[in-house]
């Protein structure tokens, strides 16, 4: 059963992709699409209109800004893509322009509304947003490391023979180069991973994982399926007050950052964050991750 409004600002490739996973997954009550360019956004939602007839979702339309602020979730994919060669922080001013351009004309908000940013660097975008928004810190997430937990799982997944579900492995800090693969405490069924695969072998993986996103970029110039079915199904367990742990991008007090930790995930969006126990290494590496964030931010904030 659809369970509230979904807004999307930004119906590019991200937008529309997230657009139609939402719809397929059957969690929206209504869709509102809003975008700078009117006539990509009108095509879009026209287009996207086909598929209602396979979804439980029974309407989308080209909303206001008005409309998108009284949704129950507003989804931030509007921004210019990274292009190859080019590193997330380098989209920063551009990006930081059209976000705060958002959140600006985002007034009478929806004061249960959740809001997903997707928009990169999405770790600095994300607390750029809590600090324009008036809302409650927890209201206002990143997708952060979700996508690349699920890119890291799977390959774990393919080496051994286990369902990505009954893996617990989590990358945790940005949503970039210096994310941290949490592996010393990665465990399946309670036996740590490395029971399994062998530590080297397992920081291959994770480099893997990290790499995948510039293997896609040579080939086809932009993500989105990976993205948009991640920020789906984080959607539906904000509507359907999951508590399910996902690694997103939330404000970590001992930073005064954004970046990403797993979380429980519901209706107020980031409830519980879990400390979760690093080695000594990857703690290092935790607090440069960190670092790379703050150093970016205080370009912006
Ligand atoms: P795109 O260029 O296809 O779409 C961006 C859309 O934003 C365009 O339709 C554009 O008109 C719109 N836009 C620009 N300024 C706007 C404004 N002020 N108000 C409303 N709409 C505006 O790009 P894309 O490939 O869809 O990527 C979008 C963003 O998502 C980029 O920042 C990209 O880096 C990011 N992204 C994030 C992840 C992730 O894991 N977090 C993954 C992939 C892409």
């Amino acid at each position: 059963m659809p369970q509230g409004k979904i807004a999307i600002i930004g119906t590019g490739f991200v937008g529309a992709a997230t657009a139609y996973s939402c719809l397929m997954r059957n969690i929206a009550s209504e869709l509102i699409l809003v975008d700078v360019n009117e006539t990509l956004c009108k095509g879009q939602a026209l287009d996207l209109s086909d598929a209602l007839s396979f979804s439980d979702t029974p309407y989308i339309k080209v909303g206001s800004y008005a409309d998108a602020a009284q949704a129950d979730i507003i989804i931030i994919t509007a921004g210019q893509a990274q292009i190859p060669g080019q590193s997330r922080t380098e989209l920063l001013a551009t990006n930081k322009t059209i976000i705060s351009d958002i959140c600006t004309k985002l007034t009478l908000l929806n004061k249960n509304a959740v809001i997903v940013m997707v928009t990169n660097p999405v770790d600095i975008m994300t607390r750029l947003a809590q600090k324009l928004l008036d809302l409650p810190m927890q209201q206002v997430i990143g997708s952060g490391t979700m996508l690349d937990s699920q890119r890291l799982r799977n390959l774990i997944a393919q080496k051994i023979q286990v369902a990505e579900q009954s893996i617990h492995a989590y990358v945790i800090g940005e949503h970039g180069d210096s994310q941290v693969a949490a592996l010393s405490c990665a465990r399946i069924a309670g036996v740590p991973l490395t029971q399994f695969i062998p530590l080297q072998e397992l920081e291959k993986l994770a480099r893997k994982a990290q790499q995948k996103v510039y293997e896609i970029l040579t080939y086809k110039k932009y993500t989105n399926y990976g993205v948009a079915s991640c920020v789906a199904a984080l959607c539906q367990n904000i509507l359907f007050d999951n508590n399910r742990i996902i690694p997103v991008s939330c404000y970590l007090k001992q930073y005064d950052l954004c970046m990403s930790m797993p979380t429980t995930i519901g209706k107020g969006g980031a409830q519980q964050i879990i400390t979760v126990p690093l080695s000594p290494n990857e703690l290092d590496r935790l607090q440069a991750s960190a670092q790379t964030i703050r150093e970016n931010l205080q370009l912006i904030i």
